[in-house]
């Protein structure tokens, strides 16, 4: 078993902890704090303990200097503060004098919170490549190391695995509930177990897919992955989106999981990805030539509801269609009514599928929400996470 925070005495130490509060940021407002929110008991723990506390934390990509002002933390930092009901000292730089200064004046019970860790990625990456040096340097700040951030757990950056490869360390709470939760269902599921995936590449998911059928009972599949299913098995697809690439995998893999995966029967398709274009429903066969499929329909709703009411473990990664658009919201909207009122274990494995079930009113329905979507991705794979795999065992 991994350490984690509570396995070490925090009074007067100085604890970095590496959070994940990548948020959306719109015009500087803050659009979903889910993920600040998350944060909070780890970061208060070490307060409560007499830590000093140095949070890290990334924010979406900065690949030159003009990208530096969209991706300040300093709105995070205010959010923090008025959620952790404490002042946090806001650092705009992530290395040098003030950094120095601001850690060397922390009293027990104070937080600090340095610049976006990937300013470090305009010089080479240093950040997102795991530098040696930047790893030292952060390092030589603190006297214990926490990862809190499940979402950037299945990336070796320096900031998770190059601290932790240096100093004492363990995970805190968020990331300690995302690896029980999920280890649980995927490791040691009640069956019957069904793991759904959509979203749009198959290519990204080759892997899952590969491990979902060796651990799940059933594995349905809808969104924009299908459709490289169906050009597989010779259906007419239309303009419909196909990963070439991964056609002969497909074949392969139904044909040998045949009762296992679960393909839409019927699809509403558009004739482009707005908002005005022409629907029509149709069976998976018969997508017209300058059609595209963009939602799973009722009667592929229906199929899936029928295995779901018999799961006890329910893992879903992906929306079945494009739910950004009203017209190809309905299978999504469905699948998230049905998986709420399921009388199972039901995670939500991160990304656009935590948006769709946030945006259509189900957030408090689930057993989990994961915060990584990426990491849960891998966690399905059956790999194990680089910033976690550097943690100590107790
Ligand atoms: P992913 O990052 O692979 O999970 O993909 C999520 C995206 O897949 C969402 O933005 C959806 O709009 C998109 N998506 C879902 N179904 C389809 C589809 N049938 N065609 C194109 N994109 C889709």
């Amino acid at each position: 078993m991994k350490k984690t925070i509570v396995d070490y005495n925090l009074s007067n130490k100085k604890v970095i902890i590496r959070c994940d509060l990548n948020v959306p940021i719109e015009n500087g407002v803050i659009t979903d704090d889910n993920r600040i929110v998350q944060s909070v008991e780890t970061i208060k723990y070490a307060v409560d303990a007499g830590a000093k506390v140095i949070v890290l934390s990334h924010l979406g990509r900065v690949k030159n200097e003009e990208d530096k002002k969209d991706n300040t933390l300093l709105p995070v930092s205010k959010r923090l503060s008025e959620l952790l009901e404490l002042p946090v000292i806001f650092v705009p730089c992530t290395r040098g004098k003030k950094v120095q200064d601001a850690v060397n004046n922390m009293k027990s019970g104070e937080v600090v919170l340095l610049e976006n860790t990937r300013f470090e990625d305009i010089d080479g990456k240093k950040e997102s490549g795991n530098d040696e040096e930047l790893g030292k340097y952060w390092a030589s700040l603190g006297d214990i190391f926490i990862n809190d951030a499940f979402g950037t757990a299945h990336r070796a950056h320096a900031s998770n695995v190059g601290i932790a490869s240096i100093l004492p360390n363990g995970i805190g709470f968020l990331v300690k509930k995302e690896l029980d939760t999920l280890g649980e269902a995927i490791n040691n599921p009640n069956r019957p177990f069904v793991i759904i995936l959509g979203g749009k590449k198959v290519s990204d998911k080759i892997a899952v897919i590969e491990n979902a059928v060796k651990i799940a009972d059933y594995v349905l599949i809808g969104g924009g992955m299908s459709y490289t299913f169906f050009k597989a098995f010779g259906y007419e697809v239309g303009q419909s989106i196909v990963d070439n690439d991964s056609i002969e995998f497909c074949k392969r893999i139904y044909e040998e999981n045949k009762d296992k995966i679960i393909l839409p029967v019927d699809i509403v398709t558009g004739t482009a990805v707005v908002p005005n274009t022409t629907t029509r429903l149709t069976d998976s066969k018969n997508i017209g030539e300058n059609e595209m499929g963009l939602d799973i329909g009722v009667a592929t709703v229906n199929n899936f509801k029928k295995i779901l009411l018999n799961a006890k473990t329910v893992i879903w990664n992906g929306p079945v269609g494009v739910f950004e658009l009203e017209k190809f919201a309905n299978g999504t909207k469905k699948l998230c009514e049905i998986l709420a009122n399921l009388r199972a274990k039901v995670i939500i494995g991160g990304g656009d599928s935590a948006a769709a079930a946030i945006k259509f009113g189900y957030k408090e329905k689930f057993t989990h929400i994961s915060t990584g979507g990426g990491a849960s991705l891998e966690m399905l794979e059956g790999k194990e996470l680089p910033g976690i795999k550097v943690i100590s065992e107790k």
